[in-house]
């Protein structure tokens, strides 16, 4: 005999809203009735460790999803405490059905433009409308002789409550789909939400997919996969005593699929104040920042939550792989209520701190194994600087810059090694193959540059700056008469020789200086002054286009250069030749400073003809 019964005092319907705004996450009704199974289990596991239950040791617990197309049905089952029929109009009817009307009034403005919530934790059973027109429970409980009860909803107010012809012990969900949702009346759909949101979840999960045999369509064939389809004892669980690399390297292969190996990984293991468990990985990269995509997935008891959860994991954590578990996290709130959440501050102080112990005792322990990795975990590091100033300071002795000669330094060995020469000053090269020639002659100083040649770099430069105590960065080709000059003052005419390249080049306003440089193989550089560089770049970004800041190049000219001496004396005796020098001097100190234009690149090539031409002919 079914009895009637009625959901709410209210006649408010939460049915259609619940559908309505959960829409666009509607997978998680499985993970909903899973969990629940799942808990079901692990209460009467309790129950028998305190003698309260009176199960089998050998006892194989469970929870079946079982897809039947033709009957458009999917149901959840496990063998866990079961309930009797009050125990289902509390906890269903009142309790559940209460939670999730709560939790709608509640947040009801917060979940009008859908994405403001996550998890959507609270609606629990009820999220199963989601996708049903009718939901029925066949429950029997563990407690001997209570009868098994059956309750049926269609999604209204109302519902019934009645026996139940179930035998044995647990509970049966059948969802009878709506046609709205048939997408989930397929066995591929299921199991990669299952994948997705139960790959961790406690107890052992089997996919079931009821099919028509076509000989005898009185029965029904069942085909069930041999294997749980999760790993109910996720790496993280363990001690990290006990784990061994093979075991690291090889959740993280399955987890993340991801064929690399990763760089390296740190085990979070806390209790308190707050208890979190997890493992976050160093993948090993292939691009610059760009392209890094971590996935941080973050789970409440092994059971899935959301990836990637900007609220409660550090941005720039992100760029990391792992996973996270922390049942302490309140989810079922809104976003905004997370950001401001003391417990998900102090977590997310918590896992930078980790993180970056764990990279300064890498320094301190093994510097060379740490050198090979700086160049996969750098974006990383300067991402995390810039974005979190603790994280900053806890790294900002172990920040490494790759030297021209390919060494790798911090800021301090950096400026010591290289203080004769130019005091807490930093040159870098932004590009090794074009500022060949900079380098060259750094390098016959005895002088090293940086290279910092990614686009994190600009503003990572930048930040150094503001933050290092007095660090001053200086590009390589900003420095020439500073830091090449010779003692000597040269002894070449230099109005002559401004006024004969301002002449033959029609280049008014360009500078030009006169300067000994050490090195008198070299006719003539290009520098660019780091500052008016630097808004040219700062414009660019912005997109204020390259013509708002007039570009502030100086031609250096080398008065112990030969050819720049020679050039003297012919100015007026050998003009054409003279003017072609003049010319050619500039391409070439332009040219190793950036490439030529179009022109000026057709222009050089005829000329260089020319020349080699005239030198034949001689
Ligand atoms: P929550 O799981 O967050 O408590 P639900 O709405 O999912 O909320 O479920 C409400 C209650 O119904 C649960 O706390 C539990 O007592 C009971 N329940 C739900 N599903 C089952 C089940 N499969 N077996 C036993 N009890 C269940």
């Amino acid at each position: 005999m079914m009895e009637k019964g009625n959901l709410s005092i209210n006649s408010e319907n939460i049915f259609p809203i619940i559908k309505k705004w959960l829409y666009s996450d509607t997978d998680i009704f499985l993970r909903e009735l899973v969990s629940n199974g799942c808990d079901a289990i692990n209460k009467l596991k309790k129950l028998k460790s305190m003698g309260e239950a009176n199960v089998s040791d050998n006892e194989e617990y469970r929870v079946t999803v079982r897809l039947n197309e033709e009957e458009k049905t999917i149901q959840v089952i496990d063998n866990g405490l079961g309930m009797t029929a009050d125990e289902i109009k509390e906890y269903i009817t009142q309790i559940a059905f209460s939670g999730a009307s709560d939790f709608i009034a509640k947040y009801q403005d917060k979940i009008e433009n859908g994405s403001d919530i996550i998890g959507h934790f609270g609606l629990g059973f009820y999220s199963a409308f989601m996708v049903a027109e009718k939901v029925e429970i066949d429950s029997k409980s563990y407690i001997p002789d209570a009868p098994a009860a059956k309750w049926i909803c269609d999604g209204g107010v109302e519902y019934e409550i009645g026996d139940s012809d179930k035998v044995d012990r647990g509970t049966v969900i059948t969802l009878h789909i709506d046609d709205d949702s048939k997408e989930f009346l397929n066995g591929w759909k299921l199991k990669e939400i299952l994948a997705k949101y139960c790959y961790f979840m406690p107890v052992e999960i089997y996919f079931e997919e009821e099919k028509k045999d076509n000989e005898n369509k009185e029965d029904n064939t069942s085909e069930a996969e041999e294997k749980p389809v999760n790993d109910t004892a996720p790496l993280w669980l363990k001690k990290p005593s006990e784990c061994t690399d093979e075991e690291y390297k090889a959740f993280y292969h399955k987890v993340f699929s991801d064929f690399n190996d990763p760089l390296f990984w740190i085990h979070l293991n806390m209790d308190y104040p707050f208890r979190l468990k997890g493992i976050l990985y160093f993948p090993k990269l292939k691009h610059e920042l760009e392209s890094i995509e971590g996935q941080v997935k973050l789970y409440n008891n092994q059971v899935f939550i959301a990836d990637n959860l900007k609220e409660v994991i550090p941005e720039f954590l992100l760029l990391l792989k792992g996973t996270i578990d922390c049942p302490d996290l309140p989810l079922n709130v809104s976003r905004s209520f997370l950001q401001n959440d003391g417990y998900v501050t102090k977590m997310s102080k918590y896992i930078t701190k980790k993180v970056a112990d764990k990279l300064n005792s890498l320094f301190k322990k093994d510097r060379a194994e740490y050198e090979k990795f700086w160049e996969d975990i750098s974006p990383f590091i300067k991402y995390g600087a810039m974005r979190e100033h603790e994280f900053y300071e806890k790294v900002k002795d172990i920040l490494l810059f790759k030297t021209t000669d390919g060494k790798y330094e911090t800021l301090s060995e950096y400026t010591d090694n290289n203080k004769e020469k130019a005091e807490n000053k930093v040159f870098y090269v932004s590009d090794i193959q074009q500022q060949a020639q900079y380098i060259k002659m750094f390098k016959d100083q005895g002088m090293e540059a940086v290279v910092l040649d990614t686009k994190l770099d600009i503003p990572y430069v930048s930040f150094l700056e503001a933050y290092s105590g007095g660090t001053q960065f200086a590009r390589i080709d900003s420095a020439v008469s500073d830091m090449l000059k010779s003692d000597e003052e040269t002894s070449v005419d230099k109005d002559a020789l401004e006024k004969l390249f301002k002449s033959v080049l029609g280049k008014d306003d360009l500078k030009i200086s006169v300067e000994g440089l050490k090195d008198e193989g070299v006719s003539a550089v290009i520098e660019l002054s780091e500052q008016s560089r630097r808004m040219q770049e700062m414009s660019a970004i912005y997109g204020m286009g390259n013509s708002t800041f007039p570009s502030d190049e100086t031609l250096v000219l080398n008065g112990n250069s030969s050819i720049v001496k020679l050039l003297l004396d012919i100015k007026d005796s050998r003009k054409e030749e003279a003017d072609m020098i003049c010319r050619h001097i500039y391409d070439l100190a332009v040219m190793s400073h950036k490439p030529l234009s179009m022109e000026a690149m057709t222009e050089f090539i005829a000329r260089s003809n020319k020349i080699m031409e005239l030198l034949a002919e001689k």
